[in-house]
């Protein structure tokens, strides 16, 4: 049945699908339109720093792309991607699991190019959603996964998670019948937080017992600070998972790359999603990667981005205890539920924060933005009832400066919330 127009509508010929009435403007979009004005320090936005972007060496490699095969790569290709840049993917995950201390056989057959990891996860919903179907999500998750599954007409159900990641006891109560848990092991969009080892065991191990899929997302996984995080869940059972990967937050988002690796058992189906979608991603764009990461390059070029974004975060963190107040080790609610708390996000682009109780983000939002401070309230990344406290803080994109005077700003700010 097609869904009511609205009245404005009414001798309109277009008669919208049920599908479109449940797409929804991004909030963070609509916050980030009110956060744009010039002058104001953003800790809002979800972009990576325009610093670390490798232009030399995308001059270079789109020359050479252009001189080596203009006909290959300025012709349609291969839904399944770039056979080099598949090879390349393959064999950088098979590394860094071997790394991480586990074994995984990636086959570049399983691995299919997307048009950022983005579409990963519009495929995975249109593979694997049925309207009424119920899919698990952390709480708080990527709102731009929700965004990608609520046209299939799911039923979104949250998780408890914690610092350590999902809370295993309360993923037994409510994965009966779920079609897949979605989940963000690596410095999460919007928490920073990292799934622990540990937990990581335990999912892994209770996702097989129940025969409940994961797709894992991991834009962030590279981005770590001081070690790097454990193994994917998909190095422990990849016949059990879909891994979403992306280029943009190592190379350059501006391209719109990423990548998934699919157990046999659906990957023909996400390749024909793939084919009705978009045919294939741009096969220059993919050339132009294949043959910037040649010889290692990224290797040498995310640690520079590494570097920069600790710097950053450990700005926010000394800004954040010279305004604040140290984060006390150990602390009661009742302290907790009286100051700004944070974490301490071990990669990554952002920080996760929490006002004192009475306070709620989103009221707090005008008058940091008229204090020249902007950042996001925490509450749209939750499927269910949002903890209206919480805020996200990105620290990459403005300077070492703009962060101690935006931080200064924000605490102005809270003071004139509170009436101080
Ligand atoms: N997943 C997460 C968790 C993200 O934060 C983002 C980008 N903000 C994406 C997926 C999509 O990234 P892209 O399409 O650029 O690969």
């Amino acid at each position: 049945m097609n869904a009511p127009l609205p009245p404005d509508c009414l001798n309109s010929p277009w008669q919208l699908a049920r599908r479109a009435e449940r797409m929804n403007p991004s909030v963070i979009r609509e916050i980030l339109k009110v956060t744009e004005r010039p002058g104001i320090i953003s800790f809002a936005g979800g972009l990576p720093s325009s610093k670390t972007f490798p232009v030399a060496e995308f001059e270079a490699a789109c020359a050479q792309v252009l001189k080596d095969d203009p006909a290959g790569a300025l012709q349609y290709a291969a839904s399944e991607g770039y056979a080099p840049l598949r090879q390349m993917v393959a064999e950088q995950l098979r590394t860094k699991a071997a790394a991480a201390g586990h074994t995984w056989e990636v086959d570049p057959a399983q691995v299919l190019i997307t048009t950022g990891s983005q579409q990963g996860l519009d495929l995975v919903a249109k593979v694997l959603v049925d309207a009424g179907s119920k899919i698990l999500v952390e709480s708080p998750t990527y709102l731009g996964a929700v965004s990608a599954f609520i046209p299939m007409e799911p039923d979104v159900v949250s998780v408890a998670s914690d610092d350590q990641g999902v809370d295993i006891s309360d993923l037994r109560t409510k994965a009966a019948g779920a079609r897949f848990l979605y989940v963000l092991p690596n410095f999460q969009n919007p928490t920073g937080n990292t799934m622990s080892e540990a937990r990581r065991a335990a999912l892994s191990t209770v996702a097989a017992e129940l025969n409940l899929p994961l797709i894992e997302d991991n834009p962030y996984g590279d981005l770590w600070f001081d070690t790097p995080p454990p193994a994917p869940l998909t190095a422990r059972n990849p016949d059990g998972c879909i891994y979403l990967g992306s280029f943009s937050k190592v190379l350059a988002p501006g391209l719109r790359l990423g990548f998934l690796v699919a157990p046999k058992a659906v990957y023909p189906k996400l390749l024909e999603a793939k084919q009705a979608a978009d045919l294939h991603s741009p096969g220059f764009n993919q050339r132009m990667i294949a043959q910037v990461m040649q010889g290692g390059f990224l290797d040498r070029h995310v640690p520079k981005i590494r570097a920069l974004y600790k710097a950053q975060r450990d700005a926010m963190l000394e800004a954040l205890a010279q305004h604040f107040g140290p984060m006390p080790a150990q602390a009661d609610a009742a302290m907790l539920d009286s100051r700004l708390t944070w974490n301490c996000p071990a990669g990554g682009m952002f920080l996760w924060a929490r006002l004192p109780q009475g306070q709620r983000a989103v009221d707090l939002l005008p008058i940091a933005v008229e204090q020249g401070v902007a950042f996001v309230p925490g509450a749209p990344f939750y499927a269910d009832h949002g903890d209206e406290r919480t805020l996200r803080l990105s620290f990459v994109t403005p300077s070492v400066e703009e962060i101690h005077r935006g931080v200064a700003a924000l605490a102005r700010a809270m003071q004139e919330q509170a009436g101080v």
